[in-house]
């Protein structure tokens, strides 16, 4: 699997560091909120949101819900798809988005006003990486872990075809292991 990297952007040290920091953050914000409920977005942040709620020193709940925009290319063809949908319910409650990354920032606004029309306390957005130079539609990240060119990346929790999430760093492909189609080059 190593052998189809091509270079590391993100070491594991580095987001080792960075959820500390974003952990403890929200710990701060969220202090005097009882009812905070971290909403993963499947699959791609499911090592991040596993590792960053032990850095939360709050009583969170913790749902998940998946969506599709990618299929198996790399690039977004726009259209959000709900896969799975949430188990709790949001009124009332202080969700907290998780993601792996926004790219375009579609299917994280899809996202949101879904949710805020459920009438939560509040919304916010924490995602790993960001391709600011991508945006397609306004986001306001809340809690961002590192900002990214714009590279296609794989790796703790990000895959391509479904591969390549339980690499510990987040890295780029080397361009042979990539099908012609799905490359930009
Ligand atoms: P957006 O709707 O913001 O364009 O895309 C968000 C989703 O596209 C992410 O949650 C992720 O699943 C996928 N995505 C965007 N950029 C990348 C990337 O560089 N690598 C991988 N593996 N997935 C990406
Ligand atoms: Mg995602
Ligand atoms: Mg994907």
């Amino acid at each position: 699997m190593l052998e189809d990297i091509k270079e590391i952007l993100i070491t594991e040290e580095e987001i080792k560091n960075k959820l500390r920091e974003l952990g403890e953050k929200i710990t701060r914000d969220y202090k005097d909120k009882d009812n905070v409920l971290v909403v993963g977005v499947l699959k791609g942040a499911v090592l991040f949101i596993a590792d960053l709620i032990r850095h939360i020193q709050l009583p969170v709940q913790l749902d998940f819900m998946a969506v599709s925009s990618y299929g198996a290319s790399t690039k977004s063809s726009g259209v959000v798809r709900i896969l799975k949908d949430l188990d709790e319910e949001v009124e009332g409650k202080h969700i907290l988005i998780v993601e792996d990354i926004i790219d375009s920032g579609l299917t994280l606004s899809y996202l949101y006003s879904m949710l805020k029309s459920r009438k939560p306390a509040s919304i916010k957005i924490c995602t790993l990486l960001d391709k600011p130079s991508r945006r397609k539609v306004d986001i306001e990240v809340d809690y961002l872990g590192f900002e990214i060119p714009d590279l296609f990346v794989v790796g703790y929790g990000l895959d391509y075809n479904e591969k390549y999430r339980n690499l510990p760093f987040i890295g780029i492909l080397k361009p042979e292991v990539v099908k012609p189609a799905d490359n930009p080059d």
